[in-house]
């Protein structure tokens, strides 16, 4: 098994999905529906995520099986927090998603529960994403690791120069990729793409985009991951507050000139944040050609 930092050896952008696990019956129907479509936009790669929205471990485990066993081709990533989780927790799910064909983990520390301001590990729990890299790298070198980078400071990291350090010290235990935090400026994933390079930090740094298809949403969206929503981009949207027609338009053409000047500037790929829809990641993909090749 490699790790999928192998896919961003190639000069070619890598496109990759994700998504996350449905809470409902409904949701997982409309998952699949969408998956389709995304399959077509031959992704290099899908991840999905762990314990977001209060979802559960096994959630992310059973839309992993379903889609290894429809799209067995397909890479897949899991990802992984420490909260709630023993370190042994931990070493059980990873050996749970290996047994299942899961090639990689994104590595996170997850955020602290509803109503609480800081994070605390359970007893025998991880306090950072940096010592859950070590411990994968260090109990399962067959596996890939990717971890979050936030191209405009994580909320509680006191400075950017202290956050971009503990950047470093993920990478420096191990982990092969740094995906990003949604941003709406690229000019906010340059200079942090420019600072991690000064820094000593060699693995691909993958712009992580959100299209926005819906202002109320994508406004929820960015409060809970501290993020800011472009003055341009919210200028354009408000111009059709009550038409999802002209919003789905203007955040479309928005995500697709990001992502064509990410790559164009040298952005090793795209992970994009489909929220489990297909229809605005597909456009974006087809009208950039943003293909990954021999998929
Ligand atoms: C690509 C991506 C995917 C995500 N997927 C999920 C998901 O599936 N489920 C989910 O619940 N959340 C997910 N998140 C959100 C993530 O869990 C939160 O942003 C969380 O608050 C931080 O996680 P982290 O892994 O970046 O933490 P860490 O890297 O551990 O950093 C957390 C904070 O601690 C600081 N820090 C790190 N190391 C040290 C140290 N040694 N000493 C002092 N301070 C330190 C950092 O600067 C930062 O402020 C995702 C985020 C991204 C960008």
């Amino acid at each position: 098994m490699k790790s999928l930092s192998f896919l961003y050896e190639s000069n070619k952008p890598v496109i990759s999905f994700e998504l996350f696990p449905p809470k409902t019956e409904q949701g997982n129907l409309h998952l699949f529906e969408h998956l389709r479509e995304l399959i077509n936009c031959r992704p290099a790669y899908l991840t999905c995520t762990y314990g977001a929205g209060g979802t559960t471990r096994e959630r992310t485990l059973e839309v992993l099986t379903s889609i290894r066993s429809l799209y067995p081709h397909i890479p897949l990533a899991s990802h992984l927090t420490c909260v709630g989780n023993t370190t042994d927790a931990l070493r059980a799910y990873i050996r749970q998603a290996l047994s299942i064909g899961v090639e990689h983990i994104v590595a996170l520390r997850g955020d602290p529960p509803r109503g609480e301001t800081s994070f605390e590990p359970v007893p025998d729990g991880l306090h950072y994403a940096s010592e859950l890299v070590h411990l994968i790298r260090k109990e399962f070198p067959q596996i890939g690791v990717s971890v979050a980078g936030y191209p405009e400071t994580h909320p509680e990291a006191p400075s950017s120069a202290v956050d971009l350090e503990n950047l470093k010290r993920k990478v420096d235990a191990g982990a092969d990729i740094v995906v990003t935090q949604l941003f709406f400026e690229n000019a906010d994933y340059f200079r942090f793409r420019d600072r991690c390079d000064e820094i000593g930090i060699k693995v691909p740094i993958v712009p992580g985009i959100l299209p926005v298809t819906n202002l109320t949403q994508t406004r929820r969206i960015t409060s809970m991951c501290g993020t800011h929503l472009s003055p341009r981009l919210v200028r354009r949207l408000e111009v059709y507050n009550d038409d999802d027609e002209g919003q789905y338009a203007v955040g479309v053409y928005y995500a697709a000139r990001q992502a064509e000047e990410l790559i164009a500037q040298g952005a090793p790929g795209i992970h994009f944040y489909v929220l489990n829809k297909s229809r605005a990641t597909a456009q974006i993909c087809r009208s950039l050609a943003l293909f990954t090749p021999d998929n």
